[in-house]
């Protein structure tokens, strides 16, 4: 099975039913099934065929969603592209990616006026209107862009389907990675299917969920937890063109949502979010958190004002990607992952590819259908990555007796203090500890005397907080070595679109 076909199955069943709500208006089944198979016909029009690679550089539309079935659905493998990515990050993705055509919104068309010069190879622009008054009619590349509206309107509902084999690349995903160039995973049919599934089983996601989708949909944890996952299962989806506590209020209120997913930096400012009267979240059922570890202090202040269960996620873009998640049916532990999710399986081994005692620290590892096929046309990075059927995902964690997995921190992340490891989440959780604190990040800095030296960078929400406070508290907390040389006030840390502190920016930012 694929997400395509079975999309099609689902529509069928409920073709009344609500697929998505965009800016208030909904969209059907049947409406969002039709719209894809027109959209699938009319990329083969233009002579697209199973195999080739187009790019879908959009950002929270639906233009997401048809794009993306509409090519799965003839079998073309789909880039999803970070609109905010500057011309030459897009250029590199574009050119390692074999791209033939890009689907994009009418606003964006003026970057890849740039683009184009620099991979002429591009055939064609499919152009989302985002108003009427963007007329491209007159844009040097008039000659390569398609409507995307006219093409969803005037394909044909006759599309001769090719076979989807499980084995071919629904989409490649280009991680940012900490070193060198982004890697495309390439993710297949089943891949993605499978996670739907499996994420849906385990989380009890069904046709009765409204799910807020909040995160980018080019990453994958929206991808799979926030699109996939519903459409699959007959339930709607909640489109927030872009994230804010006040957008986010609104949606849940005014569609009754059942479900939100989001990273951690999302639940600290629906936390912090002033208007107290407008935050009601009486419809969710339960939170997903993923994409960066949730601070346990945070997870116990939200859940406590919104008296609501916040369930914790573990993922990576290389298995499509969600490997762990904290059961609905048994306790969640604050601060762990969760246990490995339906028909995947986890495992905590050290240097030598070896399981390591329970409680033990090692590197988090990963088999099952969720897995990607390899890194696109760079085989030795896949063959460092992929062991034997196991994904290496670069992870440091651990397992308690229940089976529920703890991310103590990333591998590269670690810090050598004086030949101690230093795993600085273990810091940063006792800074958020504090209260008034709500956001950390740690590094670890060359120093002359100890090889590496700890700085903790701070964002307090109260200016009343003193540098002596936190370094008494890390005192109290931590042994010596684990405690911060400095501690640095900021206003606001550097993140990236999905809410991950840009750390590697910290660095830099030091060493210049
Ligand atoms: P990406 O491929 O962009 O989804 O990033 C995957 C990485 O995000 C993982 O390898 C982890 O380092 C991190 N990550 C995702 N979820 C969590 C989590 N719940 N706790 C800690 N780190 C996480």
């Amino acid at each position: 099975m694929n997400l395509s076909d079975q999309l099609s199955l689902t529509a069928k069943e409920n073709l009344t039913k609500t697929a998505y709500i965009f800016n208030d208006e909904e969209t059907s089944y049947r409406e969002l099934e039709g719209a894809v198979t027109k959209f699938a016909s009319s990329l083969k029009e233009l002579g697209y065929e199973k195999g080739d690679h187009i790019a879908l550089v959009v950002g929270n539309t639906p233009h997401f969603i048809i794009g993306l079935y509409g090519a799965m659905r003839l079998g073309v493998t789909v880039i999803p592209v970070n609109p905010i990515y500057t011309v030459e990050e897009m250029a590199y993705i574009m050119t390692n990616g074999d791209v033939k055509g890009v689907i994009t919104l009418d606003v964006l068309m003026e970057k890849f006026e740039y683009l184009d010069q620099k991979v002429p190879g591009i055939q064609h622009y499919i152009v989302g209107a985002t108003s009427p008054d963007n007329d491209l009619s007159t844009s040097p590349l008039a000659e390569k862009i398609s409507s995307f509206e006219k093409l969803t309107k005037e394909g044909s509902l006759e599309l001769d389907r090719p076979t989807l084999d499980e084995e071919d690349t629904a989409v490649v995903l280009y991680t940012s990675g900490t070193t060198g160039k982004p890697k495309g995973a390439m993710l297949t049919h089943k891949n993605l299917y499978s996670n739907a599934r499996d994420v849906a089983e385990y989380l009890t996601i069904d046709a009765n969920d409204r799910v807020v989708a909040a995160l980018p949909m080019f990453h994958v944890f929206c991808l799979t937890v926030a699109l996939n996952a519903p459409l699959v299962n007959g339930g709607t989806v909640l489109i927030v063109p872009k994230f804010s506590p006040e957008e986010v209020f609104r949606v849940i209120k005014e569609h009754q949502a059942t479900i939100f997913a989001g990273v951690p930096t999302m639940y600290n400012y629906l936390l912090q979010y002033p208007d107290e009267e407008a935050k009601d979240f009486s419809s969710i059922r339960f939170c997903i958190s993923g994409g960066a570890s949730m601070p346990v202090a945070l997870l116990e202040k939200f859940e406590q004002r919104f008296n609501i269960r916040l369930s914790e996620g573990y993922g990576l873009s290389e298995s499509s990607p969600v490997t762990c998640f904290n059961p609905l049916d048994r306790p969640r532990k604050a601060g762990s992952i969760g246990r490995s999710i339906t028909n995947v399986e986890n495992k905590v081994v050290d240097e030598n590819g070896e399981e390591v005692p329970v409680g033990q620290v090692g590197e988090l590892i990963v088999r099952g259908p969720n897995v990607m096929k390899g890194y696109y046309k760079m085989p030795e990075e896949t063959q460092a990555t992929i062991k034997d059927g196991w994904l290496y995902t670069g992870d440091m964690a651990r397992m308690d007796e229940d089976e529920y997995f703890y991310i103590v921190d990333r591998k590269k992340e670690l810090i050598l203090v004086g030949g101690y490891n230093v795993y600085p989440r273990e810091i940063e959780e006792v800074l958020y500890g504090h209260g008034k604190v709500s956001e950390v990040a740690v590094i670890g800095v060359p120093d002359e005397n100890l090889g590496e030296a700890i700085i903790a960078y701070v964002v307090v929400n109260d200016n009343q907080v003193t540098r002596e406070e936190l370094v008494d508290l890390c005192k109290e907390k931590l042994a010596k070595y684990k405690q911060p040389k400095e501690i640095v006030f900021l206003e606001e840390l550097p993140k990236n679109t999905t809410g991950k502190i840009l750390k590697r920016n910290l660095k830099h930012q030091l060493q210049q």
